[in-house]
């Protein structure tokens, strides 16, 4: 049996399990061969033909071209999305890339001013070298995106909501309405947000990208990323083909252990959303902080549409900016013990990190902001971490 979803997260009410027993049951997943609840590892590379050759017995050739154990979480990530097909990527910035490898010379694409760094950099190099011309847009502003989306040459419309590093919201269902309009597709990075908070595709996004290094894994242990379509189109075929032939593939074991840590995905993401507004009221009142940036505060900017397009929570990232300046932001992130000072988001784990300092002299990230990715300790502790490492500017060394 293949359990279906029902439409909402928590309740099944066309009679299809609702999300989170997907995600819990790997759609219900057992193992034909032994009864097992866990799939199996298969790191098989070829597979046996039939006598005459063909393929008709197993279906594969070759596991750069299909591999057996992407099967169970693609199909997980198709249906937590509410889409028609998921591809498994060997990063995020492999999933992110390959739609705009379908662009052609001449052709127009949009993204936002301020969203993930290297993929922003990625994009301004591979349209310089290919003839692609791009345009950013603050794309918590919907007149903005309005004003550079060229009907008839703009292909592509980029979104992140919540966006790095200012978690800026972008309204996907009206985004979407400008993208269509002009002959473009929206693809929406929803990494922060994952299917528990938010789900594009029935927003009327056309692509949704994940880094699943991020929360779909959850556990700091894999790379990955995946893109999920609305259509099974020639679109999406033409994404599979450079899958294929760029060879952009995930290992087996990531794969395997991607579906594992899907299993926990609800939990874990409603856990950081609780701990996040917990942590981010906490900080709007400290007299280190000059701004808190999160979603779920009424003063964020895109907290209104935030409150209509996200269910269950705002994310577990949010940002501060500091009184004291870039050096005063730089010392706090040195100084905090439970929460680690390293890269990455969307982990069991609490990180924190000096953006500026990351992105180098040329991001739009002002160089006070610190960034916080709130995980599953227990949040007093993060609390008290927060409180010993944010001393006044003056004293830190
Ligand atoms: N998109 C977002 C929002 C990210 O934060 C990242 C990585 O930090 C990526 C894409 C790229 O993903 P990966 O590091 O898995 O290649």
């Amino acid at each position: 049996m293949t359990v279906r979803s029902s439409s909402s997260s928590s309740s099944p009410a066309d009679g299809g399990a609702a999300l989170e027993t997907i995600a819990v049951q790997a759609l219900d997943y057992w193992d034909k061969a032994t009864g097992a609840l866990v799939p199996p590892i298969q790191p098989g590379t070829t597979f046996r033909r039939d006598a005459d050759g063909g393929t008709a017995r197993f279906g594969r050739v070759y596991a750069r071209d299909e591999n057996p154990g992407y099967a169970p979480a693609e199909a997980v990530l198709a249906e937590l999305e509410g889409g028609a097909a998921a591809m498994l990527f060997a990063s995020g910035m492999a999933a992110a890339v390959t739609p705009f490898l379908t662009l052609r010379p001449g052709d127009h694409v949009v993204a936002q001013t301020v969203m993930y760094w290297s993929l922003r950099k990625w994009l301004l190099s591979f349209g310089a070298q290919w003839g692609i011309s791009v345009d950013f847009a603050e794309t918590g502003d919907m007149e903005a995106l309005r004003a550079v989306v060229r009907p008839g040459h703009t292909r592509l419309v980029w979104v992140e909501t919540p966006a790095n590093p200012l978690w800026t919201i972008v309204d996907i269902a009206a985004a979407a309405a400008i993208a269509h309009e002009a002959g473009a597709r929206l693809v929406v990075d929803s990494t922060v947000a994952t299917p528990v908070l938010t789900r594009p595709l029935m927003l009327g996004a056309d692509l949704v990208m994940h880094s699943a290094t991020k929360y779909l894994n959850g556990h700091g242990d894999v790379v990955a990323g995946v893109l999920v379509t609305a259509e099974a189109d020639a679109f999406w075929q033409e994404l599979r083909r450079l899958r294929v032939e760029h060879g952009g593939i995930l290992g087996s074991f990531e794969a395997w252990l991607l579906l594992r840590g899907l299993r926990t995905l609800f939990l874990r993401v409603r856990q950081s959303c609780a701990s996040a507004m917990v942590v981010a009221k906490h900080l709007a009142s400290h007299a280190q902080v000059a701004t808190v940036l999160y979603p779920g505060l009424t003063d964020h900017v895109g907290h209104a549409v935030a409150a209509r397009q996200m269910r269950d929570g705002f994310g577990g990232m949010l940002s501060v900016r500091m009184r004291g300046g870039s050096a005063h932001a730089a010392a706090t992130a040195a100084r905090t013990r439970v929460f680690k000072c390293a890269t990455s988001l969307g982990g069991i784990e609490s990180l924190i990190e000096h953006r500026a300092r990351i992105e180098g002299p040329n991001t739009p990230v002002p160089d006070d902001l610190l960034r916080l990715s709130v995980g599953l300790e227990a949040t007093p502790d993060l609390l008290a971490d927060l409180d010993q490492a944010m001393a006044p500017a003056a004293s830190l060394s």
